[in-house]
């Protein structure tokens, strides 16, 4: 209930504009967010890259309704790209960024098919020449046919882009068999939005075990598996996976997020395994906060805390 709440108000415009204007506290804002600036990406990244993970930056920002907008976005992937190089923090895609379709334009209510494929490929270009790759974010279920039409139809140029599955879905296996070609990388997570019963699982369980089903078609597959949860379980599970189709450390990667579970990443890193952090910057945090509340009651009650202590 309290999930279907917090994901509701996550979309709502009234709840956003009213949240976004409250003095939060930088605390809550700084677990999960670099920062807002370039500047506080490329030091979270210099820091996270020093200490052996590897990241993906999502400059934040989604379903933007207007073409300036979206191109704004895409250059300031395009500036980021470039300064990752300037710093040496691409190279061999130890950083990498993560774009919201719906951020570069696929959203618009005119050519948003077209205008979106145009900047991933010029944000896709900027990451070939840092040396680094670019992943395309999973949104709403309404996103995925053109999502998963954007991938294929870039791959033609960028077969190294990478996509995200979602394993609340109940289609997502099927996607998973379709993307296990040499050198595809693929994300595979829970999945984060809201979703009708006709098309997503219905209970965590069911989530879980498709997320395992999802794991052994990619690891079995010749793709580069991405694997982002912070679940105990299926990690066990991957790891134990891996070793028994003969996966190499080096040939998929685990993935969580920015200030959850680090003692874990830490953990995985030190065992020899790849770890990727997601390290979100911007000033436009509220939809990807509140999702990370809705995930787990204990980030809402950190989050109240801190709002508390500060008044
Ligand atoms: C790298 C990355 C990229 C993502 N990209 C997308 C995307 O493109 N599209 C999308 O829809 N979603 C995306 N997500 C979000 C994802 O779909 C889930 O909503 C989110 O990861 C929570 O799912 P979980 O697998 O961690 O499992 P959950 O069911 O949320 O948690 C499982 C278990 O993990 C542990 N755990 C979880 N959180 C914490 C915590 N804060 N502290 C301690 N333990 C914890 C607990 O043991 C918990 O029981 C991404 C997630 C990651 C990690």
């Amino acid at each position: 209930m309290l999930r279907q709440a917090l994901l509701a108000l996550s979309a709502s415009k009234q709840a956003r504009d009213l949240i976004m204007a409250t003095p939060l506290t930088r605390d809550v804002v700084a677990r999960f967010v670099a920062g807002e600036t370039t500047d506080d990406a490329l030091r979270v990244t210099d820091r996270l890259i020093s200490d052996a993970r590897l990241v993906t930056i999502d400059f934040l920002g989604e379903d933007t309704t207007d073409p300036e907008q979206a191109a704004g976005v895409t250059e300031e992937y395009v500036r980021l790209l470039g300064r990752l190089s300037d710093a040496g923090l691409s190279a061999r895609g130890r950083a990498e960024v993560s774009v919201k379709p719906t951020a570069v334009g696929l959203g618009l209510a005119e050519h948003g098919e077209k205008t979106a494929l145009e900047n991933i490929a010029r944000i896709a270009t900027a990451a070939r020449n840092a040396g680094t790759t670019v992943t395309l974010d999973m949104e709403d279920h309404s996103r995925i046919e053109p999502t998963l039409k954007l991938v294929r139809e870039l791959r033609d140029d960028f077969p190294d882009l990478g996509c995200v599955i979602q394993s609340y879905l109940r289609r997502s296996a099927d996607d998973c068999r379709a993307l296990t070609a040499s050198g595809s990388r693929v994300r595979l997570c829970k999945g984060a939005y809201q979703a009708p019963d006709s098309v997503a699982w219905a209970s965590r369980a069911e989530v879980d075990r498709s997320y395992a089903r999802c794991m052994r078609i990619l690891l079995e597959g010749h793709g580069y598996p991405m694997l982002a949860t912070h679940d105990p379980r299926l990690i066990r599970i991957a790891a134990t996976k891996a070793g028994v189709v003969g996966r190499d450390a080096d040939s998929f990667e685990y993935q969580m997020l920015y200030g959850i579970r680090p003692a874990e990443q830490a953990r995985l890193a030190a065992a020899g395994a790849q770890v990727r952090v997601y390290l979100p910057y911007g000033s436009d945090w509220y939809g990807y906060l509140v999702r990370r509340l809705a995930e787990r009651p204990a980030n809402l009650m950190f989050f109240l805390r801190a709002l508390s202590s500060r008044h």
